[in-house]
């Protein structure tokens, strides 16, 4: 058996194998390559692959011999090119967008995994990249935006006057939105939150922080906790409930989703001209079409004195956390499918997880969503 890590594209500072996580398949017999220069900051990976425990192949090399290819950012088409039928690859797939990508994985007959589809549940949860990475996304969105932020964030009272705590808004109070909640209280800033599915009211709440209450009628979640769209007569309102808030605000986090469909756009530009100049907004959805009207994607936009940043690749800012989590979620998920007996992955198409995120398998595909998209 062997797993190839290939390099990531576009400047991605993260990693889909630690040395841990290495050392980890290496005590399972498998054998593992990454590809030729990759400046490993990670020192055990290093040690591995300087005591040849670990192979360093070309990238058509690596893909052409092996039988599962993890990474984070999902390949190309002249990848797929050179991958073996049979063959299983694990990444973030974008399966909903990436229509081409998938159907060349059918067609030849390569087995993929969406890391985006790993089911929410308590038994995925070791699995759940989705969350790994937002959790770290929304600390480093609050670390960011404070380092652009002319101001403190703490209260102080000293001999030279007091200054008052800045003040956060975070919209959209998933994964992502928790941890920005946490880190901003962590730094002393004043915390206000919303989301449209009031249950999390309380844990906003839990961790010292105001939620705003916006009445929009009923608001509906799927079983997997996820929302549902708003109408747009509900996004009105609640813009409408959020202007003064936003207004208000030295630092605004926007981290907006609704489960296979663009971003709700609800921070209009009306409601940026209202914010303060010398503050920020960081748009976090910025990637799957905005929470806010003016961002750019891998840009930082000002209007008006107020900075909005759209960077696409939080969990990148700290690479070495990030790449841990996301390493140790590829190793449980193979890990919870491994035939130790004959070595190899075992697809169980019964089993609840495997049935949600195997994207393709023999030629067909698996996941109910993307099968029925692309009937
Ligand atoms: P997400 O990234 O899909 O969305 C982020 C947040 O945006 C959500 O809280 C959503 O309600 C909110 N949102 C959507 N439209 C909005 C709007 N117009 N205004 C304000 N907020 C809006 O969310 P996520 O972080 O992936 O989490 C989705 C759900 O999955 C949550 O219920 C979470 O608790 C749950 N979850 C469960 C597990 C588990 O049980 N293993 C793991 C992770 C997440």
């Amino acid at each position: 058996m062997n797993i190839f890590f290939p390099k990531e594209q576009d400047n991605e500072a993260r990693f889909s194998l630690t040395g841990e996580t290495a050392q980890k398949f290496l005590k399972k017999n498998i054998n593992l390559s990454v590809e030729e220069n990759i400046d490993f900051q990670d020192t055990l990976l290093r040690e591995l692959i300087k005591e040849n425990s670990i192979n360093i192949l070309s990238r058509e090399e690596g893909l052409n011999s092996a039988n599962i290819v993890c990474n984070l950012n999902k390949l190309s088409l002249e990848d797929v090119d050179k991958i073996n039928p049979d063959a299983l690859v694990i990444s973030f797939l974008d399966p909903f967008n990436e229509k081409k990508l998938i159907e060349e994985f059918k067609n030849k007959s390569i087995s993929s995994i969406s890391m985006e589809l790993i089911p929410r549940t308590t038994r995925a949860q070791k699995m759940d990249a989705l969350s790994s990475q937002a959790n770290l996304a929304g600390y480093s969105a609050v670390i960011i935006a404070s380092n652009l932020l002319e101001k403190a964030l703490p209260m102080m009272m000293t001999a030279a006057g007091t200054i008052s705590p800045s003040k956060v808004f975070i919209v959209g109070v998933g994964v992502a939105g928790l941890q920005a909640i946490a880190t901003a209280k962590r730094l002393g800033a004043r915390v206000e939150a919303f989301d449209t599915r009031p249950v999390v009211e309380d844990q906003v709440k839990s961790l010292g922080a105001r939620f705003i209450k916006i009445d929009l009628g009923e608001t509906e979640e799927t079983n997997q906790g996820y929302a549902k769209a708003l109408t747009e007569e509900q996004i009105k309102k609640q813009q409408e409930g959020m202007k003064k808030v936003c207004a208000n605000s030295d630092i605004v986090i926007t981290t907006a989703q609704v489960f296979g469909k663009p971003a709700p756009k609800i921070i209009t530009s009306e409601m940026v001209d209202a914010m303060q100049p010398g503050s920020v907004i960081v748009d976090m959805a910025v990637a799957s079409g905005g929470n806010v009207e003016g961002s750019k994607i891998g840009e930082i936009v000002e209007v008006g004195g107020v900075k909005i940043i759209g960077n696409a690749n939080l969990p990148g800012e700290v690479p070495t956390h990030s790449s841990q989590v996301y390493a140790n979620n590829i190793f449980n998920l193979i890990d919870e499918f491994w035939d130790e007996e004959n070595s190899s992955f075992k697809y169980d198409l019964n089993d609840e997880i495997l049935s949600n995120c195997l994207v393709t398998y023999k030629g067909d595909y698996i996941n109910p969503s993307v099968k029925e998209r692309n009937k």
